[in-house]
């Protein structure tokens, strides 16, 4: 049996989601931007996504923006803020960004290369739960800040971050806030005006929608200069001709993670408790990291210390069991994930560690055999670990 435990990466595309797309790739192929009745066919299309998108985030149609996925999005949100505050030549005055040091790397090689330019960022540390604390965020306000970017869940812990109390000390300080939800977007409620934030960023593949569509919500009054530059789409901020079979996908994996979140969540969050507290018991040292309080309900993060990650992944997936080391981005590379080695993990604790994540179509029968699995092939990995053999308590 194939278990799949990968959903942070992404997600298969819901079958009403397909079907509610398909027509628009063939019948219904016309350009949004076009006066005539097919035009204006996609046209109406687009703006019924736009209105399921909005009642996702508790937002108006008119503050959503359609990309090209999450990455695009956290790009304008960031790249399209400090654009429109460029310092005149007149104007020497650096600026500053404030962000987190685990953010997904949409973000953080958004603000490293921002640093190129001039730009300085603070990247604000975590303790060992992976939570941020605001007062660390106030701690990092200076008179040049300009932009706070924080995320909402963090794809390798699931940690939910305080976002309602950061936006209290971006506001106090009347500093623009930007979240990436790309992680929390299905699995928590979002409403843009509870939380708070400016911009907030969400991903319609980890939502079963399909990938390479994104949006970018953008509050009333707050403005973002266009990453790219063509034609007058979506009011100006993102030119292109709009992908309307994916924009009408991510309409309704909006409107089914609307209407599924509150039976979708604790069913999935008790069937991950049930893996973790399996692994725990059936396997000796065996640590969940971040916050177990503060987390989305499909994610559980665990280091088997003596069990090299990515042995571990190869060794489970010839088992049929398919999860991650880390962010699926970062898979193939050799560093330790910096979100990690942020919390306190050593290298090779980092090293590792699993990231098992749950879905809708995660059945119990499936956590039954990851659970049947996974403490075989840590203990096959272990006993050929000479770091395990070096910790093992003398006989
Ligand atoms: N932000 C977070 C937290 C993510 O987990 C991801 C994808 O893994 C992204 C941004 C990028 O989204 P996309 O894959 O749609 O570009």
């Amino acid at each position: 049996m194939a278990v799949y435990l990968d959903y942070n990466a992404t997600t298969p595309v819901d079958a009403a989601v397909f079907d509610t797309m398909a027509p628009f790739f063939t019948s219904n192929f016309g350009n949004a931007g076009s006066i005539h009745t097919a035009g204006q066919r996609a046209r109406a299309a687009v703006d019924a996504a736009r209105e399921s998108v909005a009642a996702l985030l508790g937002a108006k149609p008119s503050e959503i923006v359609f990309t090209s996925g999450g990455t695009e999005a956290d790009n304008l949100a960031i790249l399209g803020t400090l654009a429109r505050m460029v310092p005149s030549p007149s104007d020497g005055a650096r600026r500053h960004v404030i962000t987190s040091a685990i953010e997904h790397h949409a973000v953080l090689n958004t603000c490293e290369d921002l640093q190129k330019s001039g730009v300085d960022v603070t990247f604000v540390r975590v303790g060992p739960s992976g939570v941020i604390d605001p007062e660390d965020i106030r701690h990092a306000l200076r008179h040049e800040t300009v932009l706070i970017t924080v995320m909402h869940a963090n794809n390798e812990l699931g940690t939910v971050q305080p976002i309602a109390e950061i936006a209290k000390v971006a506001k106090e300080a009347g500093v623009a806030f930007h979240c990436d939800a790309v992680q929390s977007a299905g699995k928590v409620p979002i409403d843009v005006n509870r939380l708070g934030v400016d911009l907030l960023s969400i991903s319609a593949h980890k939502i079963y929608g399909p990938k390479g569509t994104g949006v970018l919500y953008v509050r009333s009054g707050i403005s973002v200069e266009p990453l790219f530059h063509g034609g007058h789409a979506e009011r100006d901020r993102r030119p292109g001709t709009e992908n309307v079979p994916g924009i009408v996908g991510m309409g309704k994996a909006a409107e089914l993670a609307r209407s599924q979140l509150e039976t979708d969540a604790p069913r999935i969050s008790s069937l991950r408790d049930r893996i973790e507290r399996a692994l725990l018991e059936k396997i000796p040292t065996v640590r969940v990291n971040g916050d177990p309080m503060r987390r989305v309900p499909n994610t559980t993060n665990l280091t088997f210390p003596g069990a090299g990650g990515e042995a571990l992944l190869i060794a489970l997936d010839l088992q049929g069991v398919e999860c991650s080391t880390g962010a699926a981005c970062s898979s193939g590379a050799v560093e330790p994930s910096h979100v990690l080695t942020a919390i306190g993990l050593s290298d090779d604790d980092a090293r590792s560690t699993l990231r098992i994540s749950l879905g809708r179509p995660t059945t119990a029968a499936e956590i039954e055999e990851a659970i049947r699995v996974i403490p075989d092939v840590v203990a096959r990995l272990r006993a050929i670990s000479p770091r395990a053999a070096a910790e093992a308590p003398a006989r």
